[in-house]
């Protein structure tokens, strides 16, 4: 029987999940189907209830509706850190939810840098909003003691650590050339730079030799940040490797095999971008 498995959002015409799980369903030559739902917030809870009814295994999650699947399901221990829930399950009937940007972060610094995490305890991180807390959760996860942590709005950077702990160090944007000097870890976690929001102005010329930097804004591919980082030589992940690792527990949740991130997918998803650029 197909097994199917989709994304649910409002709006959620833009999103490039079922061309990346569509990817590995043809690739794997799996017998399944993943679809984009668009659900508006009224309609969220009885799509969810319904979800077997619909012939579903299990689905994304995309705004605005993250918070609410979190409320609406059984969430795991990162969904719980993290306050919000992007993949759903049905396990014998019961809703199950998890976070899996969590593992998309830390899969694509995995990937970009392997050994990352023994060579560096800090890391500075610009951007307290939903990304922020998944990145914040997965560093803390992999050991990471100090992160400084520095956002526009300074309460929700404190807020992070009364939730997180002492190893949040909450800082502000005055404060940032300071602790990038010889910061072994970079990651922006804002909007800025983004495809129709401000840029991101930083000089990492004081970023120590060897530092990873990431950014996980993936519109445009690669960001004025990582021009500079690449131009330094430096370790870079972007918010498309985020992407393409975040999918890969779903799809292991949904369909039983635990998928490859493949270049040839990245270059397919990148062309994409490319060309909404
Ligand atoms: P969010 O919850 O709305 O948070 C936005 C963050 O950006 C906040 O820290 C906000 O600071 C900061 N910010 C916005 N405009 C700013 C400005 N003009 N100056 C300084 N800071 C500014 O959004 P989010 O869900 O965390 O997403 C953040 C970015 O990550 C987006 O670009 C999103 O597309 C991307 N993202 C990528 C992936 C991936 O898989 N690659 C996954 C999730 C998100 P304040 O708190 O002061 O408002």
């Amino acid at each position: 029987m197909t097994q199917r498995a989709c994304i649910v959002g409002y709006p959620v015409k833009h999103s490039r999940s079922p061309k990346l799980h569509g990817y590995w369903l043809k690739r794997l030559g799996i017998d399944g189907e993943y679809r984009a739902e668009e659900i508006t917030a009224a309609g969220f809870p009885g799509f969810l209830q319904n979800l077997a009814a619909r012939g579903y295994v299990g689905c994304n999650i995309t705004q605005p509706h993250k918070e609410a699947a979190f409320a609406l399901s059984e969430p795991d221990a990162r969904a719980k850190g993290v306050g919000a829930a992007n993949t759903l399950w049905l396990d014998n009937g019961r809703l199950r939810s998890t976070n899996t940007d969590v593992e998309g972060f830390i899969g694509s610094l995995d990937a970009a840098a392997p050994g990352w995490d023994k060579r560096t305890s800090s890391a500075v991180v610009l951007g307290a909003g939903g990304a922020g807390r998944a990145i914040v959760y997965g560093l803390i996860e992999r050991g990471i003691t100090t992160i400084h942590l520095v956002n526009r709005t300074f309460e929700k950077a404190h807020q992070f650590r009364t939730q997180y702990g002492s190893s949040i160090q909450p800082a502000r944007w005055e404060d940032l050339p300071g602790l990038l000097q010889g910061a072994g870890l970079l990651v922006n976690a804002t909007s800025l730079g983004m495809k129709g929001q401000p840029p991101l102005d930083l000089d990492i010329s004081g970023l120590a030799d060897g530092a990873v930097v990431s950014d996980i804004v993936y519109v445009p591919l690669e960001t004025p940040l990582l021009t500079a980082a690449i131009k330094r030589g430096l370790k870079t992940a972007n918010g498309l490797d985020m992407l393409l690792h975040q999918a890969v527990r779903g799809f292991e949740l949904w369909f039983g095999v635990r998928p490859e991130v493949t270049r040839e997918q990245f270059e397919m998803l990148a062309a994409d971008i490319r060309a909404a650029e």
